[in-house]
């Protein structure tokens, strides 16, 4: 391997220390759930997801645990 790849790589390692200098923008993601699938999405600091719950509540548990996961990587939603 090459000098410019090992320094990309060093880099690429220390860069994902760094959370903070990521900020999804938007996606979506498909979340295998105990009964049914759910798609979660996340666009323009707006979560969404097609749960019974957060139709009724803004909120549940699939958008709080991709929260966790994305820790530093989305602004924190604000709980109705
Ligand atoms: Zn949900």
């Amino acid at each position: 391997m090459d000098y410019g790849m090992i320094g990309k790589i060093e880099k690429a390692k220390r860069y994902a220390q760094e959370r903070g200098r990521f900020k999804f923008v938007q996606f979506t993601v498909s979340f295998a759930g105990d009964n049914n699938p759910h798609t979660v999405s996340y666009g323009k600091g707006n979560w969404k997801c097609d749960c019974d719950f957060f139709i009724l509540r803004g909120t549940c548990s699939h958008q709080m645990a991709l929260e966790r996961i994305l820790d530093q990587m989305i602004p924190a939603a604000v709980p109705v």
